[in-house]
């Protein structure tokens, strides 16, 4: 039996509402929260992966302007989404999850080895965490309805990235909580 974890990654106010604002991210709002209530019940680990930068330090910060950077309101998860005690929350400053984070421990420690990747943006955030999750030997499933970029372009460049150079699998909300019910 595959041992999950759903990823949350960078729900942020600023990404949604915010100086980097995406308006096309609000529809996967209701599948991300539905997902991470089906994945509570059935005891799967919920992890907020979640940009955090320091002001006038980050070379992010340049190339795309202030954006979640730690302490500030638009660093915290969005309301419709907020985290529980139960849940836990990586912070990173830099694209990919795993990046001089403690990701990679976490999921070791919980024997996790498939990992359901929602949040944003496909070609980005979620596309290096995927990237870097297939060098580490993790099994990826990419919630299509459930992940966002700024176009629909960007946004199939990075689906069909990850399924033709990570082998991720792709499927949508009701069929992924139809396979941790199966599969859990
Ligand atoms: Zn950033």
């Amino acid at each position: 039996m595959p041992k999950y974890a759903v990823l949350v990654i960078d729900m942020l106010k600023d990404f949604i509402y915010g100086s980097l604002r995406c308006e096309r991210a609000l529809h996967i709002i209701p599948n991300i929260k539905k997902l991470v209530s089906i994945a509570r019940d059935y005891r799967i680990p919920v992890i907020y992966v979640n940009d955090s930068h320091i002001k006038g330090v980050d070379r992010e910060l340049t190339l795309w302007g202030p954006h979640a950077v730690r302490g500030t309101e638009g660093s915290e998860v969005i309301d419709d989404l907020r985290p529980t005690e139960k849940d836990f929350i990586v912070l990173k400053r830099r694209y990919s999850g795993f990046f001089e984070t403690d990701l990679d421990l976490l999921l070791r420690e919980l024997s996790v080895d498939t990992l359901i990747l929602t949040g944003i943006h496909t070609h980005i955030c979620v596309m290096h965490t995927a990237v870097d999750a297939f060098y580490r030997g993790y099994n990826l499933i990419i919630v299509k309805d459930a992940v966002e970029a700024f176009s629909e372009d960007y946004h199939k460049l990075g689906l069909e990235f990850m399924e033709k150079l990570y082998s991720a699998k792709l499927v949508n909300t009701e069929e992924v909580i139809k396979l941790i019910t199966i599969t859990t």
